[in-house]
Parts: C-alpha cells; sequence; structure tokens
C-alpha cells in the first residue's frame, strides 16, 4: 500500500501576543500556556493546535511544522 498522505508535524506550537509582546509555546499536550497580560493561550504542544484569544487580532500564530518527506 502506498500512503500518500502528508503529516504535518508541529515543530514548534507557539504564538505572539501584540499587547504585552511575550511569545509564548507549549510544549506538551494539555500544556496551556498564557501570555503575560492574559490575552491569549496557546495548547496542545506538538500533537494538536489550539490557540485562543480574546481577540484573535492580537496574536500573531508563530507556529512551525516539519514536513515528512519519506
Ligand atoms: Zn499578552
Amino acid at each position: 500500500m502506498c500512503n500518500n498522505r502528508k503529516l504535518k508535524r508541529i515543530k514548534h506550537n507557539r504564538i505572539k501576543c501584540r499587547k504585552c509582546g511575550d511569545i509564548i509555546e507549549s510544549k506538551k499536550v494539555h500544556d496551556f500556556v498564557t501570555c503575560s497580560c492574559q490575552s491569549c493561550f496557546v495548547d496542545g504542544g506538538r500533537y494538536y493546535v489550539r490557540v485562543g484569544a480574546f481577540d484573535m487580532k492580537d496574536v500573531i500564530v508563530l507556529t512551525e511544522y516539519e514536513e515528512d518527506n519519506d
């Protein structure tokens, strides 16, 4: 069987808050990290990306993926 599905693995699950300038990173599943002004959070580590904020315009998503080229 040929599996052509390209899996995107998360390398760094992180975001930047425009309000306080914090760059926060979730490193593990259920590693729920909030920035210092509490405007936004990131969660999921390298398994899933969950980002939340009062206003998503305050968030810069910096998530990096590794491409699986097998
Ligand atoms: Zn903030």
